[in-house]
């Protein structure tokens, strides 16, 4: 495997930041995943933007264009010679001097990893996943803002902790006010009566470039799609429920707190979504 660090290749051995990299630090730093489906790299400009954004929101100078970046990334794919992957972009302040402030990192790192994921058995893709609420509440947007996709993931891994510590896999953070806000690495929707909801980005969520897809197929499919504030209420009373992220693609959420979620089965809106996004992510996409 061949890793992107700056411009070069290098093989995963050698594929190394250094020590003083504020990125491992102090989790200075951004990233983005991103799928490679059949030679097509997946919104590929939307995630470069969504990278830029993230980039501007903590006052960091990405050392290329738009246009080079979306290059960098088709480049790591063919230089590994794959046609179906996760990619990894991570752009970290750079080494620096002890102490937070970025003033004295000068030279940001760029690393792009193209590797394979599977974040869930393909039985709980059949079967869906069990999943708790956690105390840990998601980071409140006059913090460090949810929209921003930092290498500070301590938030979400603190909620995992809790969840993996009383035997679930997966975990739904609240907002401060109580509102469901997004699972530890995914968005999530409901259906109910026929109607597709997801909670909207202000309640404390990632403007999900795969949420964002499902959306688009709901409505193509003729769902009702609708964004509003959602509590743990509407999900335990919802007809179906799923988990929507890059890395988990489209899983479905059978309990939560103990309730069984509809019959506790996947539900067909699932199904049919999960359908009409496989046929999006394979046909659309940036060729490598
Ligand atoms: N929320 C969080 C906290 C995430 O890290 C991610 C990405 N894994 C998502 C939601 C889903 O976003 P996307 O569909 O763009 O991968």
């Amino acid at each position: 495997m061949k890793v992107f660090i700056n411009g070069k290749f290098y093989e995963k051995e050698d594929a190394k930041v250094s020590v003083f990299d504020h990125g491992f630090l102090y989790g200075d730093g951004i990233f983005e995943g991103i799928r490679l489906y059949s030679g097509n790299v997946f919104k590929l400009d939307k995630h470069i933007d969504r990278l830029f954004r993230s980039a501007k929101a903590i006052m960091l100078e990405i050392p290329y264009t738009k246009e080079q970046m979306i290059e960098n990334v088709c480049a790591t794919c063919r230089e590994n010679k794959l046609s179906d992957a996760y990619i990894r972009l991570v752009v970290s302040r750079g080494m620096g001097a002890l102490g937070l402030s970025p003033l004295s990192c000068s030279n940001p790192q760029v690393i792009i990893i193209a590797d394979q994921i599977q974040l869930y058995s393909n039985e709980l893709y059949e079967k869906g996943l069990k999943a708790i609420t956690v105390p840990t509440r998601r980071n409140s947007s006059a913090a460090l803002p949810p929209m921003v996709k930092s290498l500070n993931y301590l938030n979400n891994i603190l909620a995992k902790i809790e969840a993996q510590n009383l035997g679930y896999q997966e975990c739904l953070l609240l907002n401060n006010e109580g509102y469901v806000a997004e699972c530890s690495g995914d968005n999530v929707f409901i259906v109910f009566e026929g109607k597709v909801y997801t909670p909207p980005t202000s309640c404390g969520s990632l403007s999900g470039m795969t949420r964002q897809t499902v959306m688009e197929v709901a409505r193509e499919m003729g769902y009702e799609m609708i964004e509003q504030p959602l509590t743990r209420y509407d999900i335990w009373t919802a007809d179906e429920c799923f988990l929507t992220g890059t890395a988990a693609k489209l899983i479905p959420l059978v309990e939560l707190d103990s309730r069984k979620i509809g019959d506790g089965k996947v539900g067909k809106t699932t199904k049919a979504l999960l359908e009409g996004f496989n046929k999006v992510v394979t046909e659309k996409g940036v060729r490598i």
